[in-house]
């Protein structure tokens, strides 16, 4: 008898976006002729980079050519593409890298839901609340998150409230942690932490040989001097953090596939003798098993990313969201409602006005604005009270949401 892995059965029941999708279906289909302005789910709309697409096409033009075909590629990815990510990305910012560091994939969302794997069960996981449900559902799915409780969190992992109380900077851990998942530039408060306050996790994650799992998913939004772009800003983060990138916000490829994971070979983790083993050797071993890379033409794409046309018309990319975002926080703050978010990042996190829930929140936008937002405590309970807004509209449907909710009575 095939039995199932029970854990699944923890997982809490219907995504977020799927109860988004739903009401928005039942919606329309009151409203057909209402025309609705998406400012929910975080993906991109503007179009690959013109660098990279003529990256892109030359390089499917070789695989077509037997001189030029290509088969499997190297295991960690093609060196053309981990020299320029290096080169642009790290050594640009003094930051020291090196190329059996970088492992390239097809996703940031794979590679922070994958990376749990190389830990024990036994592992405590503090994540921040609100957060990116992906770091949740694979550790319950793992079997470190226990069951849900009442209050909306799992009984096994450990969770850090970012409110606008605390600044949304995350409180260190209340108990001792192995395991700490930083989403920054974050999703979904769209908040940043300076060098000092990041500082306090890599010293945590030292003094109690913690790992620090770093989503860095969009660090490209960062606007103002003092941010780090990377946790190995920091000394000594070299020895305990892990670090994601992609190039899905960066430079549009939510839909064309490809990040890649910084293992620095000083991390570790311990065997029950108390053996430390590299991190680095075991994500190696771990993508050498279950993954086989990602395509040649989708490399050299990315690679694009990094040419002085690529890094200008990508730049030009992200300066059109970053306008959406300050249409969006300019807008909102107007009337009167408090704004966070949306100056190191493409999210702009709002507070409900008086006293809202989120899904009613969520509602008032949709039924009265026809605007389409995420409910903030679909991120975690944390997130109630608040709704996350995306700057990753096209700009005159951005500014007529603006001008369709200040037209609301928002009490
Ligand atoms: N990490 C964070 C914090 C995200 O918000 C997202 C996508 O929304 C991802 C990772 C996924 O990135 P990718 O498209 O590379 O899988």
């Amino acid at each position: 008898m095939a039995r199932i892995n029970e854990h699944y059965l923890n997982l809490k029941g219907s995504y977020l976006f799927a109860e988004i999708a739903r009401r928005v279906a039942r919606f329309q289909a009151e409203h057909p002729e209402a025309r609705l302005i998406r400012l929910g789910i975080g993906d991109v709309t503007r179009p690959l980079a013109p660098a990279v697409v003529e990256a892109f096409a030359r390089a499917v033009a070789e695989m077509g050519r037997p001189e030029t075909f290509r088969g499997y590629g190297p295991e960690r990815g093609y060196p053309f593409l981990i020299q320029a990510i290096i080169e642009g990305d790290y050594r640009s910012r003094g930051i020291k890298v090196e190329e059996d560091e970088v492992f390239i994939s097809d996703g940031a969302k794979c590679d922070t839901g994958n990376f749990q794997e190389l830990f024990g069960r036994e592992n405590v996981v503090a994540i921040t609340d609100p957060v990116y449900p992906v770091y949740v559902d694979t550790n319950v799915m793992a079997g470190r998150g226990g069951r849900p409780r009442e209050d909306g969190c799992y009984e096994g992992l450990v969770y850090l409230p970012c409110t606008e109380e605390n600044g949304f900077v995350p409180p260190l851990p209340p108990q001792p942690v192995d395991l700490i998942y930083l989403c920054l530039p974050n999703n979904p408060t769209g908040t940043t932490l300076t060098k000092e306050q990041l500082k306090r996790w890599v010293d945590y994650a030292r003094a109690h040989r913690a790992v620090i799992l770093f989503d860095a998913a969009y660090e490209a939004y960062i606007r103002e001097e003092g941010i780090p772009h990377s946790i190995y800003e920091i000394e000594g983060a070299r020895e305990v953090a892990v670090e994601f990138r992609s190039f899905s916000k960066t430079a549009g490829f939510t839909g064309t596939r490809c990040a890649y994971t910084v293992v620095p070979k000083e991390v570790v983790a311990f065997d029950a003798a108390g053996r430390a083993h590299s991190l680095n050797d075991l994500w190696l071993r771990r993508q050498t098993t279950k993954f086989n890379g990602v395509s040649y033409p989708v490399q050299v794409a990315a690679a694009a990313v990094y040419t002085p046309e690529g890094r200008r018309q990508v730049k030009e990319t992200i300066d059109y969201y970053m306008a959406n975002a300050a249409i969006i926080r300019e807008g909102l703050s107007r009337l009167g409602l408090r704004v966070y978010g949306g100056v190191n990042a493409p999210y702009i996190w709002v507070k409900t006005p008086a006293g809202m829930g989120s899904w009613d929140f969520f509602e008032l936008l949709l039924r009265g604005a026809h605007v389409v937002s995420t409910p903030g405590v679909g991120f975690g309970p944390s997130g109630e009270g608040y709704l996350r807004l995306t700057a990753f509209g096209r700009r005159e449907e951005t500014e007529e949401a603006m001008e369709r909710i200040a037209r609301l009575e928002l009490g």
